[in-house]
């Protein structure tokens, strides 16, 4: 029952149509898949059935046409869940996760960690609770179908009222699809319409695959709930100081989508811009680390007027380097990852901006690499303070012992890197960065957690098959 990791990074959507709606929701995963490359589900109810199918893998390998044909349905929603850093997830902690229950039937796509999981669980257990999978949106699940409410929206308001920490999620029963975002805002949720339909998403990049107005995010605190009627939204949580993941806009995020009300590439632009005034330095050429480090290197280069060059080149088929479990796997999905371009480093300083290190593995294996292909000196840039702790509240990190900085001062990492130097982004840059600095969590890099946290000893997360 232990893991080693935080796990639950995810992407959710969910339609409440007219027509078929399982194209909608499988292209709005496909745009969401860098949230989540270790399985997904869809759950679509036609008005008389309920139908699921989850598999493992990519959105594009579990759902064939056939298999989309298969899920015709005027409703639904759709889970990507993220690789975890040990085992390989089984398909019973796939998402959505359907159930049935005295109120019919019941699914829920969640993005985000809850910090009270592990002791929910274990009261519900005692009292008689049987849990199907190891996931803590189960628990959500639960005390839903519990709950002594009449409707679905008072039954998931008691839910919400009895966890703590990081939840954008879905609710689905056979008439409404219900969204919550946590009155912290960890995880983003985003409202579109597209042809008369209502579509709830994590990013507004699924939004724009679908050709969807992008309406709006849905509020910290907020319930809104798509039916027949339309859509009715409630501040349901309020007065609680903002916590917007600072990952998401680092990292996480696809570039082309607009979260938290900022445009992540015009955020990663300027982190880059004040990475070049933090830690300037004589260079020939800016190159990324693709594809997440790209708007951030062009930031870079735009302000130190060095120019930016593709010196990497990315295959698209090597899954995130994080998705291999063990560290051995993990280097040589980073030498599988990246090819260098010679005619571009043969003989040039070249500043190497990357967005994060976490463990150090990858920035290492790319020094190596750079030299070996003929670079005459290597900067690493970071677009992002070091990641000191871990985080409890939906993105992956290890624990606080595997944290590179949390063992090695800045010197020691560039030496074990093997750069001739190395800078980071400070957190007052990343508060400069962006334009409601006092809403974001920063907690992974000052460890200022704005919860309470579960103990590192007593890991709650039941991913952990
Ligand atoms: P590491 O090799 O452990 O230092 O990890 C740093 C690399 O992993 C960077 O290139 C990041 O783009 C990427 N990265 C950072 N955080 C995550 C995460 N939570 N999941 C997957 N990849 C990540
Ligand atoms: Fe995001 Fe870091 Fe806060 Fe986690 S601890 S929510 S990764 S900013």
């Amino acid at each position: 029952m232990e893991d080693r990791g935080f796990h639950e990074e995810c992407g959710i959507v969910g339609v409440f149509g007219h027509g078929n709606v399982v194209d909608l929701i499988y292209y709005a995963l496909y745009a969401l898949q860098h949230r989540g490359q270790e399985g997904a589900g869809i759950v679509v109810h036609n008005g008389t059935k309920t139908r699921v199918h989850r598999g493992l893998g990519l959105v594009s390998d579990i759902f064939t046409e056939s298999q989309r044909r298969a899920l015709n349905g005027r409703m639904g929603i759709g889970h990507n869940r993220y690789a975890t850093t040990g085992k390989a997830t089984k398909l019973r902690n796939v998402q959505p996760i359907l159930v049935d229950y005295k109120g019919g039937k019941l699914a829920i796509a969640h993005n985000g960690n809850l910090t009270n999981a592990k002791e929910l669980r274990r009261r519900m257990e005692r009292a008689g609770s049987i849990f199907q999978t190891t996931t803590d949106s189960e628990i959500v699940l639960h005390l839903v179908a519990r709950s002594k409410a009449p409707t679905l929206p008072e039954r998931l308001l008691e839910a919400v009222d009895a966890v703590e920490g990081a939840m954008s999620c879905l609710v689905m029963n056979e008439k409404q699809i219900i969204g919550y975002r946590d009155p912290r805002g960890f995880r983003p949720l985003a409202l579109g319409s597209y042809d008369g339909m209502h579509i709830l998403a994590s990013e507004s990049c699924a939004l724009d695959i679908l050709g969807a107005h992008f309406i709006r995010e849905i509020e910290p605190g907020e319930m809104i709930v798509l039916d027949a009627d339309g859509i009715h939204s409630r501040m349901v949580r309020t007065g609680r100081q903002h916590s917007f993941c600072m990952f998401e806009q680092i990292y996480f995020s696809r570039p082309d989508s607009h979260v938290f009300g900022e445009s992540v590439n015009a955020v990663r632009r300027e982190l880059g811009r004040l990475l070049a005034r933090r830690h300037p330095v004589d260079a020939d050429v800016v190159i990324a680390v693709p594809d997440s480090s790209n708007s951030a290197a062009l930031g870079y280069a735009d302000e130190s007027e060095i120019p930016f060059e593709l010196g990497l080149i990315r295959n698209h088929y090597v899954g995130r380097t994080f998705i291999r479990p063990g560290q051995r796997s993990r280097v040589d999905a980073v030498r599988v990852k990246f090819n260098p371009v010679v005619e571009i480093l043969e003989g040039r300083r070249i500043v190497v901006v990357d967005d994060s290190i976490v463990r150090g593995t990858t920035s290492r294996q790319l020094v190596r690499l750079l030299r070996k292909t003929g670079a005459k000196e290597v900067h690493f840039r970071v677009s992002s303070p070091a990641i000191q702790n871990p985080c409890y509240y939906g993105i992956d990190t290890p624990r606080k012992v595997e944290l590179i900085r949390s063992r090695m001062r800045v010197e020691e990492i560039c030496s074990y890197i093997g750069a001739d130097s190395l800078g980071y982004l400070t957190t007052e840059d990343l508060r400069a960065a962006v334009k409601a600095p006092q809403s974001y969590c920063l907690a992974c890099f000052t460890g200022e957690y704005p919860t309470s946290i579960p103990q590192e000893a007593d890991p709650l997360v039941f991913d952990v098959d």
